[in-house]
């Protein structure tokens, strides 16, 4: 992790941890309590605000994806979520009701919030399924038949059941009356549930964003879709990612997926090539999208192009299967500027559509290293020089438990863990 994004890290888990004392503050200054009972209230209120941020952080906010990524944002909202949840357990267990009411609101938040988070570890995370094999077999097994993407998505909304049982249960307190607390408990819900309904209607009422202008089979996996953008539309960025919906109810749900641009914007800046495997209900159904359907996107988001314009070294691309999407796109826009090594193992290696591009890249200047099968320990060392070790930096991009074998293997061939 780079220092500077440590930096911004380190400033989010203060503006949170500073959420919380205007309420502390106006709590502890004006209840008449034992200490032990105040610390417990005030466990709760961390609790609370926490759980109202990660509602704010669901919203994907832009300004904040921006300086730290969305990845990192969804690491923050998952973490929150976590120390909410510890939060609340030392509440319950210190904190002190006679009121059946009041007990039973707090109790069944409380059972909700580690029902979703546990969920959420499993079907939401990478934290386990990204390490123990077997949980992400299990995982496959109950996303085939139940527990799809969408149903997990709407199971995670109870978390707004919850925090309105949590809401009731401090309206309930009657000795909570103290001046201000309420105000700023309420405006806090309040700015929450606005900020959540704003992107929500914001989203609805969003005209499209651009246009299906081609839409072919690359082979009998993938799929190359190309979008172009209205005028309105942010620029992206190489090596960008949006949340894509088109809107073609006759062929294909509404649903956002997220898909990476493998087009480079200095070929053609208003128009988005997406490559998309034809792996589940959602992406085999593309192929029936016809031309001319209108297309909403929520995005760009991504950091590859802020982290390859700023190198100086050598920058090696390693694409994992389908994982190769935004390193075609940033091997495309930075040919020829920057020196690039492009390694990619995957089926699609040998498609003509990609021998095209990869002989393109060959002769820009970029050193590219393709095969089908994955590449082993002794091959990478072959692979890559002491001179990019030393001093070049890597993105591997595919799904996230080759990703972290890759990582492996990248270590023991002798780059630092930054
Ligand atoms: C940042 C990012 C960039 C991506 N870029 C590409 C790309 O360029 N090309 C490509 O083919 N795929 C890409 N994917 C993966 C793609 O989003 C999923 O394959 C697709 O959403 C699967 O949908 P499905 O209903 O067809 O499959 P399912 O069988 O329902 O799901 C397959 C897997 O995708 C996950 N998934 C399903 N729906 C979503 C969703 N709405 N959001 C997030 N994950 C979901 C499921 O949890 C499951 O692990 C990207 C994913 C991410 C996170």
């Amino acid at each position: 992790m780079k220092k500077t994004h440590i930096a911004k890290m380190a400033v989010v888990w203060l503006a949170l941890v500073a959420l919380s004392l205007p309420l502390i503050y106006l709590l502890d200054t004006q209840m008449l309590d034992t200490p032990d009972h105040l610390i417990a209230y005030d466990l709760g209120i961390v609790a609370y605000v926490w759980w109202l941020a990660t509602i704010y952080f669901s919203t994907r906010p832009r300004w904040l994806a921006q300086q730290i990524g969305l990845p990192s944002l969804y690491l923050l909202h998952g973490l929150l979520g976590v120390l909410a949840l510890v939060a609340a357990t030392f509440h319950k267990f210190i904190a002190f009701s006679m009121f059946p009411l009041i007990k039973d609101t707090g109790n069944i938040a409380w059972y909700l919030e580690i029902f979703m988070i546990v969920y959420a570890i499993l079907f939401l995370s990478g934290w386990l399924v990204d390490w123990v094999q077997w949980v992400r077999i299990l995982k496959g097994i109950l996303e085939r038949h139940v527990f799809k993407h969408q149903v997990s998505i709407w199971l995670h909304r109870l978390n707004w059941l919850a925090v309105a049982l949590i809401w009731l249960h401090v309206q309930l307190i009657a000795r909570l009356n103290v001046p201000g607390f309420r105000l700023v408990f309420n405006a806090y819900t309040i700015l929450a549930i606005l900020a959540y309904a704003v992107w929500k209607i914001r989203w609805s009422v969003a005209a499209s964003a651009g246009v299906v202008v081609e839409n072919e089979a690359i082979d009998d996996q993938l799929q190359k879709v190309v979008i172009r953008l209205s005028t309105t539309q942010p620029a992206y960025q190489a090596g960008d990612f949006y949340f894509v919906s088109f809107r073609d109810k006759n062929n294909v749900s509404y649903e956002t997926h997220p898909f990476s641009v493998a087009s480079a914007p200095r070929q053609n800046g208003n128009e988005l090539t997406l490559t998309i495997h034809r792996l589940g209900d959602f992406t085999r159904k593309v192929s029936q999208i016809p031309v001319g359907t209108a297309v909403k996107l929520a995005g760009p988001f991504g950091q590859f192009d802020q982290e390859v314009s700023a190198a100086n070294g050598p920058v090696i691309l390693y694409g994992l299967g389908s994982g190769i999407a935004p390193l075609l796109s940033l091997a495309n826009q930075y040919a020829g500027q920057k020196k690039l090594h492009l390694i990619w193992s995957g089926p699609q290696v040998n498609d003509e559509y990609y021998q095209q591009q990869l002989a393109s890249l060959r002769k820009q200047g970029v050193q590219v290293d393709a095969q089908h099968h994955r590449f082993d320990e002794t091959q990478l060392c072959d692979l890559i020089s002491d001179a990019e070790v030393a001093e070049g930096q890597v993105i591997i991009v595919g799904s996230a438990n080759r990703v972290l074998k890759v990582r492996h293997t990248l270590r023991q061939r002798g780059f630092h863990k930054g």
